[in-house]
């Protein structure tokens, strides 16, 4: 079972300066799993840049020029959080074209899994906005690749970063070949994620869980067990794709959830056993969040680890010192499990 990696150098040039979103991220991530032998498990791939056609599946022509523009002109801020420098638009094509490389190696079955670890991440941007530290939306330019060059009809997207996946839900949001479901913490940035907003009236393609602060490992685990599983299963995709964002873990200090290195295996196992059972385990992760170094990288690995079948999974930090009582959210589950009718 061959277990793909997109990296490449490149993304290291989009220069943030002290911004949280910055190059030590990926760094960090590259020298655990050399320091831990794991990445001579991987095969490596090397993302191309996306084509102005590829990236307008989901951006429009003239946004795309303007982040072209703001590069050439030396880079500076798009919003008060998203910044760019000269390298920016290049390290941003190669991001989105990392997640249609890992598409392409998935579907053309080079591996059976693979992992687009890029930056600058991707969920938060707009057919025609850069938000969140997102400047193109590579998740989605990746579901409406695979869409396009496979001729596939059903993909599913699971976005576990502790933010709302605005982006990636607008550009699906009258789609019924797409599924976009998120977990994420509300209230907070970027405000969207109700549970009310499920797609255009009739599709229910999109499904938003939006959890109250303080939601350790075992809620994810419920969340996934009630909704996601059985929402999944119920889709039938052909392939899954991951917005896998680390902000959830409890040592991150940009949001307010519990979630464990062990938690992130937990829930990388439901979603593989999805892709198992349901898409001959074609599935794609594309970096999104995490922003505690130590955090992200033992997450990432243990999500290799998930993906490559190893049942031992690291977890130098372990759980939670107690902060805050995990909250009750069984209530939230049965009104979302209403609304979708999964009974
Ligand atoms: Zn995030």
């Amino acid at each position: 079972m061959k277990v793909g990696l997109v990296y490449d150098p490149i993304y290291l040039k989009h220069d943030t300066g002290q911004h949280v979103e910055n190059a030590k991220r990926l760094e960090a991530i590259i020298s655990y799993l050399q320091q831990t032998q794991l990445k001579p498990q991987l095969t490596l791939i090397r993302p191309r840049a996306a084509t102005i056609d590829e990236l307008s599946l989901v951006h429009h022509t003239r946004y795309i020029s303007h982040i072209q523009d703001v590069a050439q002109r030396g880079g500076g801020w798009l919003d008060v959080d998203t910044v760019m420098s000269p390298d920016s638009y290049q390290a941003a094509v190669y991001a989105a074209g990392g997640a249609i490389r890992a598409s392409e190696a998935v579907m053309d079955g080079e591996v059976s899994s693979a992992f687009a670890l890029v930056r600058p991440p991707g969920h938060h941007a707009t057919s025609q906005q850069a938000m969140g530290f997102c400047l193109f939306n590579n998740i989605a330019i990746a579901a409406k690749y695979a869409l396009t060059k496979y001729k596939l009809e059903r993909v599913v997207i699971i976005d576990f970063d502790v933010h709302h996946g605005n982006g990636t839900q607008a550009a699906f949001y009258n789609d019924p070949q797409v599924l976009y479901i998120s977990t994420h913490e509300f209230p907070f940035y970027p405000g969207t994620g109700r549970i009310e907003e499920t797609g255009s009236p009739g599709t229910g393609s999109t499904i938003n869980i939006p959890l109250p602060a303080g939601c350790g490992d075992e809620e994810y685990l419920q969340a996934f067990q009630q909704i996601i599983v059985p929402a999944t299963q119920r889709f039938n995709p052909q392939l899954i794709l991951v917005s896998a964002g680390y902000d959830l873990h409890w040592a991150d200090e940009l949001a307010l959830m519990q979630v464990s290195t062990n938690g992130f295996a937990q829930m990388v196992r439901n979603i593989k056993g999805l892709a198992d059972e349901l898409c001959g385990g074609r599935l794609l992760f594309s970096l999104e969040g995490g922003y505690n170094l130590r955090a992200l990288a033992y997450s990432v690995k243990a999500t290799f680890d998930v993906m490559l079948g190893n049942t031992s999974i690291e977890d130098p930090l372990g759980q939670s010192p107690p902060r805050f009582p995990a909250p009750n959210i069984e209530p939230l589950l049965r009104t979302i499990k209403e609304i979708h009718t999964l009974s």
